[in-house]
């Protein structure tokens, strides 16, 4: 990203929401194509005094969202993101993905003085760079697993010969969801370090992180801060395998439910407490002003919550999930975490229902897949359900094609997890594309077997 010159820029005009902290932005830019991003847009734009979302660069399905226009710039062009906010007198930048984040696209848009959720480059290598975060967290008490750094191969085989056990490998950079492998035997782990030396993972394989297996149902705790503050979000949980029963190779996320019960409220009191207000308060100590998402992926162990990873944004689909189920004071609190005052902020409603999404992805997925089919929707969202796209494209003729791994997210919610899941596999049946693919077992954990379901 080439660094800007602020000097050069003319500042950017006073906004109305500038003068009512408590207030909602009118005009908002979402960063991001995925259907992360077209989630927030959908959340923000219902939020009352937002008048318009773009989202850039969206996707097929951004147009169709109320409220919300697609903006044709790249995530990772700074300077023309930033002039786009210029001209639209953006009030809020939300920036989605963590590309962008790590390579410093919040620092950027904030030197033009706009109010940005979402860290810089210092904080986000919460998520950038594993060793990082791992010696932030040995150094701030955070219960995580035992871990080695190494930044040459052979220094990795003497640790793993010394050790003369099976490990978890880390590249420690950006690895798009691919940079770990738990082995279960010597063998693999030594294979899977010469892996990442070999540099099929580029800069993010330069060094990895070896770790101590843990083992335990995991959950992804969301928290919104100011760098102070923090509002956490219901636990989600997410299905990283392509296959029912979770099966086969890792993918993004094949669908979600939150709130997720491995973690009642006493049980997120005590991992605001133990792992995000001790994690805040060492990026406090390095000197780094924190606001956006923390994402901290958690194992429940025998001894207790463990950190797995920290993600410095939010989880795709865990954010789709979660969207539905926040209140119209979202663009205030985002807002305002951006503006460093979250303690003025109005409180985030959080509705006491089940979310569930499901993901129908490409064929192929997560390998190579087709492009290009089209996509043929029925679906008609209303309060409790949700289309939102993912790999998706408008082309010139009007019709939405596919265009990515993961296509579109359907998202339900009801009283129960049953109806939540059976309202979102209902309308599932609605969407066709060819190829199209998705499990059928999301929510296994929290759904009674077909069984036990009256008849
Ligand atoms: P990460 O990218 O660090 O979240 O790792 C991806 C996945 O690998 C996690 O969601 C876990 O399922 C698994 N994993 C990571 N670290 C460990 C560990 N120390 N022990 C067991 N499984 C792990």
């Amino acid at each position: 990203m080439a660094p800007s010159d602020p000097t050069a820029r003319a500042p950017v005009p006073p906004t109305p929401g500038a003068a009512n902290p408590g207030g909602a932005p009118a005009r908002i830019l979402v960063v991001g194509g995925g259907g992360r991003e077209n989630a927030l847009g959908w959340g923000l734009a219902r939020c009352p005094g937002v008048e318009t979302v773009w989202i850039a660069p969206g996707n097929g399905g951004t147009q169709g969202l109320p409220g919300c226009q697609v903006l044709a710039i790249a995530e990772s062009d700074g300077e023309s993101l930033a002039a786009a906010c210029r001209e639209r007198a953006i009030e809020l930048v939300v920036v989605g993905p963590e590309t962008p984040l790590a390579a410093g696209l919040a620092d950027q848009l904030r030197r033009e003085g706009l109010a940005v959720f979402g860290p810089g480059a210092d904080g986000a290598r919460l998520e950038a760079s594993k060793q990082w975060a791992k010696a932030l967290m040995v150094e701030a008490g955070i219960p995580t697993a035992g871990y080695w750094s190494a930044a040459s191969c052979q220094e990795a085989l003497e640790i793993l010969e010394r050790l003369n056990r099976p490990l978890v490998v880390k590249a420690d950079g950006l690895a798009a969801g691919k940079g770990v492998t738990v082995a279960t035997s010597v063998e693999e782990t030594r294979a899977a370090i010469e892996e990442v030396f070999d540099g099929r993972f580029g800069a993010a394989g330069a060094s990895l992180v070896l770790e101590e297996p843990l083992s335990g149902p995991e959950v992804s705790v969301f928290a919104l801060t100011d760098g102070r503050s923090l509002v956490l979000l219901p636990p989600a949980q997410d299905h990283k395998r392509i296959g029912e029963g979770d099966t086969g190779p890792n993918t993004g996320g094949m669908g979600a439910y939150a709130p997720a019960p491995l973690l009642d409220a006493a049980g997120l009191e005590a991992v605001r407490r133990r792992v995000l207000e001790p994690t805040l308060a060492a990026l406090r100590s390095r000197g780094i002003d924190y606001r956006g998402v923390i994402y901290a992926g958690l194992m429940l162990t025998a001894s207790g919550p463990q950190v797995i990873e920290f993600n410095c944004r939010f989880g795709d689909p865990e954010c789709e999930t979660l969207m539905p189920l926040l209140g119209p004071e979202l663009a205030a609190v985002l807002l305002a975490c951006a503006r460093g005052n979250l303690a003025a902020a109005p409180a985030l409603a959080i509705a006491p229902r089940c979310s569930a999404c499901v993901i129908a992805a490409a064929a192929g997925y997560p390998g190579e897949v087709r492009r290009g089919d089209t996509i043929h929707s029925a679906v008609e969202p209303d309060a409790n359900l949700q289309l939102f796209h993912a790999g998706s494209r408008r082309e010139g003729d009007g019709r939405c094609v596919t265009a990515g791994g993961r296509v579109l997210a359907v998202v339900a919610q009801a009283d129960d997890f049953d109806a939540a899941f059976e309202d979102a596999y209902a309308a599932l049946t609605k969407v066709s594309y060819e190829g199209i693919t998705y499990r059928r077992d999301i929510g296994h954990q929290v759904r009674r077997p077909p069984s036990r379901l009256p008849a």
